[in-house]
């Protein structure tokens, strides 16, 4: 059976599910079909944590849109009677002219956010599980934390189904369709074929199948997150004693860490920040290797020296990358009717509720009030425009 819609969604992920709740809230009549179940470990918002902040060092033009994600995510916390959002305070570690402290202290300056810089004798005393050698300094927001991933895709698909979406679990679109004249979509799944006036593409590792032609390339890579034992136990590492972090060292790899916010069962949880290996979802590997595990465990054992206890679990995920590291929302450059927000680069999921919001304007109005010119892809597209791909 044919039926039409105003908006169709493809991928209920993180930025999908926030999409699709946007939209149904303004009364849009809403599909959204999704590969797999609701808030699944299959692609990249998953492992039960996601660093948030505000002194952003990855570019100053973030900021506006992290302040209103804060709003967004205090928002959802209470339309959907979930825990989403914990602040425990964050610290951006390294040298000073590092890029982790240098770009977080310019955002933090250009846009006046309270925060505080803080030499290695300080960061010492204030967190000792974190232990700077004399020549790193951190910046110091008391307004980072994390969020919690799936419980994040769950609230925004309550919320989405609950003012009228209606959401298709384990149904892959195979193909879609802009249909001439920019006005209308076709959307195939193995159960059927649906129309609607207007299409929101979020579909995270799966872009470079599903968003070919819009010749922006795209690098998957694969991401594992680790979780430890702390030697002397998780209490150290309570959340209101150790904060977020991403610390960068000489050679400019960065590795960051959470609290232990389950309790002492729980672990303290870890990982590199990029450092991946490519991948596609069907070849990524999700074991985790002693040799990696020896890797990150000797990278923390002079930084946090109390956490490499014992090795309790990995989880690997996968990053979507774009060259230049910055996400790609925008109309499709060659479907008016088409919104995409792709390209997350593995520093998205802090700002889902506002990439709902923004996908939402765009697909209603065209436009946007957020500042959303980074996100672009014309000028990143490669050189030879390529042909029309089959999906
Ligand atoms: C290890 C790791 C750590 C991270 N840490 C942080 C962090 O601390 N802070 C932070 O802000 N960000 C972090 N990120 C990045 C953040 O999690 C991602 O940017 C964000 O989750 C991307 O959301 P998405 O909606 O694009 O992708 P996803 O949540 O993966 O959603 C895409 C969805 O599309 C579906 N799909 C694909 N193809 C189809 C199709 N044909 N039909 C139907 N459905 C389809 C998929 O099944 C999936 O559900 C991290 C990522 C990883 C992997």
């Amino acid at each position: 059976m044919d039926r039409s819609y105003d908006v169709a969604v493809i991928g209920l992920g993180a930025m999908g599910s926030a999409a699709a709740y946007h939209l149904a809230a303004r009364g849009l009549r809403v599909l959204g079909v999704e590969r797999f179940g609701p808030a699944h470990d299959r692609g990249a918002s998953h492992g039960g944590s996601r660093i948030i902040r505000q002194a952003y060092f990855e570019h100053p033009d973030y900021v506006p849109l992290l302040l209103r994600a804060y709003e967004l995510w205090e928002a959802l916390e209470h339309d959907s009677g979930s825990e989403l959002m914990t602040l425990t305070g964050a610290l951006m570690l390294g040298r000073p002219d590092s890029r982790t402290v240098s770009g977080s202290r310019a955002s933090a300056q250009r846009w006046s956010l309270p925060h505080e810089m803080l030499e290695a004798a300080e960061i010492r005393r204030r967190f000792p599980t974190l232990q700077p050698r004399d020549d790193h300094i951190g910046l110091y927001e008391a307004r980072g934390g994390f969020v919690r991933p799936e419980a994040a895709v769950d609230a925004h698909l309550r919320l989405a189904e609950r003012a009228g979406a209606d959401l298709r679990f384990f149904e892959p679109a195979a193909a879609w369709t802009a249909l001439p004249g920019g006005e209308g979509v076709r959307i195939t799944t193995a159960a059927q074929t649906y129309t609607a006036d207007r299409l929101v593409v979020c579909p995270g590792a799966w872009a470079p199948r599903l968003l070919a032609d819009l010749g922006v390339e795209f690098t998957v890579e694969r991401q594992v997150q680790y979780w430890f034992a702390p030697r002397g136990g998780t209490e150290p590492f309570a959340p209101q004693r150790h904060p977020v972090y991403v610390w960068e060292d000489p050679a400019g790899v960065q590795v960051y860490g959470f609290p232990a916010y389950e309790g002492p069962q729980g672990g303290v949880k870890t990982a590199f920040f990029r450092r991946g290996t490519p991948c596609t979802p069907e070849t990524l590997d999700r074991r985790i290797h002693p040799e990696e595990i020896a890797v990150i465990a000797e990278h923390l054992s002079d930084r946090v020296p109390d956490l490499p206890g014992r090795f309790l679990r990995g989880a690997a995920c996968m990053y979507t990358t774009t060259a230049d590291e910055h996400f790609v929302i925008s109309a499709h450059p060659e479907h008016p009717q088409v919104t995409v927000a792709c390209g997350f680069s593995g520093h998205g999921f802090k700002f889902t509720p506002v990439v709902g919001e923004i996908a939402a304007d765009l697909a209603t109005a065209g436009t946007t009030a957020h500042p959303i010119d980074l996100f672009d892809p014309r000028p990143r597209r490669a050189a030879e425009p390529r042909q029309e791909v089959p999906r």
